[in-house]
């Protein structure tokens, strides 16, 4: 008998691996960050021993959740300004608040609330695009949360952030230079979008993540407004015109892909971009609705993300699953459009490929690294089971999820942060909101 560090038992084992078929009384052998095997509770107990059993009666063992696209420090402005159209949301509230609040101690703090948040509904990891990112970093590897983290890339100066366009690239470069070898931190380049970062800056990312083999991140095909101004500047629609300059590659995953067209679509399969699906955002703001069965159908990886947090306004992405599901089938007057195993995989193992992550996490299979979560099935909401699928998609709430394991480490232990202070967290996300606020 083999020994191993930890096994976790739960009456529903989904590994999304194979034929996605649910082992039932399943186990996961662990081992330090990684996981050793995986089976029935007879096979696995029958392999190896542990002085630690995670017991799951009435409970679920999933992959963890992937967010691929947010801005985490924005959680602190949540609620700030509502049901407003994009530009006019950004411009004359985002922009502004941001350029008086943003500062190293703004995301240091920020994102720990951005991180119970999401940790405490089953996400283990996120794809962020925004400024501060070595802050971040520092802040996640000691929460022990994984993030592929996307420093921003825009044409004008912001702050004391950057004055120029170089300034930009030396903290993307820092970034990638001083977390390259990270477990859980994967540094990024993230160009925002076509009308705030011209084809130089945007060349120039791509120079720099090929060099360095790093994802790049973008919002991409968003809003009208977005495609009538590339259209305006470039005489070509978003897509089009960033396969023009050589931006699009297998490393790219762009936020939205709301306003496509059919060649446009084409282009994003054969070019192998993965595509970060922000439903409720798109909807909240307007924007539109994503042609995801197209997507899907054509090929392309699509996974889930929130947007930020002043735009959704959570992180859910168990929200995400149940809103895409829905609309998607009204949308396409075809109810098996969007159906639950699909939804599970673009929140997981799709969530991890876009990223680059597809070897390290995204299901559970030996080899991987265990992150996983186990949510209790003991709820009225819950009851009864006829398919785990359909009740994750279509039922489950973040206040199921029971413990959350990272890279082997576990960060919510029925339900309580272990690696956070979470009344400190709040309190301290109080008080921000009390300065800015005052204003
Ligand atoms: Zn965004």
């Amino acid at each position: 008998m083999e020994k191993v560090d930890l096994i976790v038992r739960a009456d529903y084992l989904i590994t999304m691996e194979g034929d996605l078929s649910v082992i039932n009384d399943g186990a996961v052998a662990v081992t330090g960050s990684t996981i050793t095997d995986v089976g029935t509770f007879s096979d696995i107990s029958g392999r190896y021993t542990s002085e630690k059993i995670i017991e799951g009666k009435k409970k679920v063992v999933f992959p963890g959740l992937i967010n691929t696209h947010t801005h985490a420090a924005m959680v602190y402005f949540r609620g700030l300004a509502d049901d407003l159209p994009l530009q006019e949301w950004l411009e004359k509230h985002i922009w502004p608040n941001e350029m008086k609040w943003l500062s190293s101690e703004f995301v240091n703090d920020a994102v720990e609330l951005a991180c119970l948040e999401m940790l405490k509904a089953g996400v283990t990891t996120y794809a962020d695009m925004y400024f501060y990112e070595d802050t971040a970093a520092r802040k996640l590897e000691k929460i022990g949360m994984r993030g592929v983290l996307g420093s921003g890339v825009i044409d004008f100066p912001w702050k004391d952030i950057a004055q120029s366009a170089d300034d930009y690239f030396r903290h993307a470069e820092d970034l990638i230079n001083n977390w390259k070898d990270s477990e859980l931190i994967t540094p990024c380049i993230a160009p925002h979008a076509t009308f705030t970062c011209g084809p130089d800056n945007y060349k120039r990312a791509k120079e720099m993540a090929d060099k360095h083999n790093v994802p790049l991140h973008t919002h991409l095909a968003e809003t009208q407004f977005e495609v009538a101004e590339c259209k305006k500047r470039y005489g070509k629609t978003p897509v089009e015109y960033l396969d023009d300059i050589g931006f699009l590659s297998e490393r790219l995953f762009a936020a939205h892909c709301v306003w496509l067209t059919g060649k446009e679509i084409e282009i994003l399969a054969e070019k192998k971009v993965g595509v970060s699906h922000c439903i409720e955002s798109n909807l909240k703001l307007a924007s539109g609705i994503a042609p995801l069965p197209k997507l899907l159908n054509a090929g392309v990886k699509v996974a889930f993300g929130t947007d930020g947090a002043a735009s959704n306004n959570d992180l859910n992405i168990l929200g995400e699953m149940s809103t895409a599901a829905k609309v998607h089938k009204a949308v396409s007057m075809d109810a098996t459009i969007a159906d639950s195993k699909t939804m599970l995989l673009m929140a997981t193992k799709n969530g991890a490929e876009i990223l680059g992550l597809g070897e390290k996490t995204g299901s559970i299979k030996p080899g991987k690294k265990a992150d996983l979560i186990i949510a209790g099935l003991d709820q009225p909401h819950l009851t009864p089971i006829y398919d785990i699928y359909s009740h994750i998609t279509y039922c489950m709430r973040p206040s199921d999820i029971e413990t959350v394991m990272v890279n082997g480490k576990i960060v919510i232990d029925k339900g309580q942060p272990a690696t956070l202070d979470e009344a400190g967290v709040i309190a301290k996300a109080r008080a921000w909101r009390e300065k800015i606020q005052e204003q």
